[in-house]
């Protein structure tokens, strides 16, 4: 048997044995990108892929993206550059959000990426470089409108801004901010943050400026700029929370059903005992817990099988979790089907509102003992 067949055997083995499996849905990805490109109109669309992708695959993902027309693409770290520059070969634009830490300018370099320069160090390492080098370096400079995390406060940026040799060696593609309240509309910061953004950026009239995530594309025109940088929005996240999705779901979770069992009225299940049963019931034990990051702070969790909801019983464990299966017609489920986690009826927002958390929380907590498939694009 050659190497081919070999791995596919194991493949189909894993999809067979595996206690839960993890869909992509390539399709829906590739269609979000273009949704979010078409809001953002005459904006570019970049697209952030830290965190391997959110936890999905950056190498399955990025590669459809840029397929969709996604010419430039967002990192946290150097290292996650690297691999996405292998990915993607030398075309697309990455940028570093965190910059490069003290000496890995010259990694960012060899790699062709661009780092965001958040501080002072950062900008003078890049410039000593660019020195170096014998050349202009490409740049992103960040300002911080209003969040305390990244980025040079407003007036310190001014003040750069005012000295004419503030940015010596470099070629500043892009001024950016962040918004720390996006997903709530209504918030007077996004205004706040949006004026004093707007402020520098009229200092650097030929510069292409960015502000908007995900949420901040739906905050309308004026939050646009030149170029958006969604990241959650594409996964399939709601980027406009207690509204409707406007996106389509892009994961889907299915976890193995090991055991059914028939347990009486005041049986005690899982650990601490934390839950007894109301009524004689009929439990389905399945293979995902907290080890595969489905959060052992759940309350209330559920699964849904052909329709039908599932509630969560007691304690999720590191390996397992109970669901109630008693309402299901009998024969429904047996060891070995799969029930939806996350699914058409479960969405990723709904998990993590019950572990009370957010969908990014729950995608990038994605363990790596799923079996992994992707719809083709
Ligand atoms: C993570 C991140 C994004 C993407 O945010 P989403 O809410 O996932 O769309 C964009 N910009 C910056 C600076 C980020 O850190």
């Amino acid at each position: 048997m050659g190497v081919i067949d070999r791995s596919m055997r194991r493949t189909a083995e894993a999809a067979a044995t595996a206690g839960a499996v993890l869909t992509v849905d390539l399709v829906a990805l590739a269609a979000n990108y273009r949704t979010l490109a078409a809001l953002a109109g005459t904006a570019a669309c970049a697209a952030v892929v830290k965190a391997d992708a959110y936890g999905l695959g950056a190498e399955r993902i990025a590669p459809v993206l840029a397929a969709a027309g996604c010419r430039r693409f967002f990192v946290a770290q150097v290292g996650e550059g690297v691999a996405l520059r292998d990915i993607l070969g030398p075309g697309p634009a990455i940028a570093v959000l965190n910059g490069a830490p003290p000496g890995g300018e010259a990694a960012c370099h060899t790699h062709a990426l661009t780092p965001v320069l958040n501080e002072a160090g950062q900008l003078r390492a890049w410039q000593a470089l660019a020195r170096r080098v014998g050349r202009a370096l490409p740049a992103i400079l960040q300002i911080d409108s209003g969040m305390a995390r990244f980025g040079f406060p407003v007036g310190e940026a001014t003040a750069l801004l005012d000295d004419p040799a503030g940015f010596e060696g470099l070629a500043l593609h892009l001024v950016m901010s962040h918004l720390a309240c996006a997903d709530e509309p209504a918030h007077p910061a996004n205004a706040g943050q949006r004026a004093a953004f707007a402020a520098i950026r009229r200092r650097l009239p030929q510069v292409p400026a960015s502000l908007s995530a995900s949420s901040g594309i739906f905050l309308g025109e004026e939050f646009h700029f030149d170029m958006v940088r969604p990241g959650a929005a594409l996964y399939g996240i709601n980027p406009r929370p207690g509204c409707p999705n406007p996106m389509r779901p892009v994961v889907r979770l299915r976890a193995r059903v090991v055991q059914m069992r028939d347990a009486a009225a005041g049986t005690a299940v899982g650990y601490g005992h934390a839950a007894e049963l109301r009524r004689d019931s009929r439990l389905a034990t399945v293979a995902i817990g907290y080890a595969d990051g489905f959060p052992r702070s759940t309350v209330g969790g559920e699964a849904w099988c052909e329709g039908h909801r599932l509630p969560q019983v007691g304690r999720v464990s590191m390996d397992s979790l109970v669901l109630d299966a008693t309402d299901l017609p009998p024969g429904t489920l047996a060891p070995g089907d799969l029930v939806d986690i996350i699914g058409p009826d479960r969405p990723v927002d709904a998990v993590a509102a019950s572990a009370d958390t957010i969908g990014y929380e729950i995608l990038t907590g994605l363990g790596h003992r799923f079996h992994r498939t992707y719809s083709a694009a």
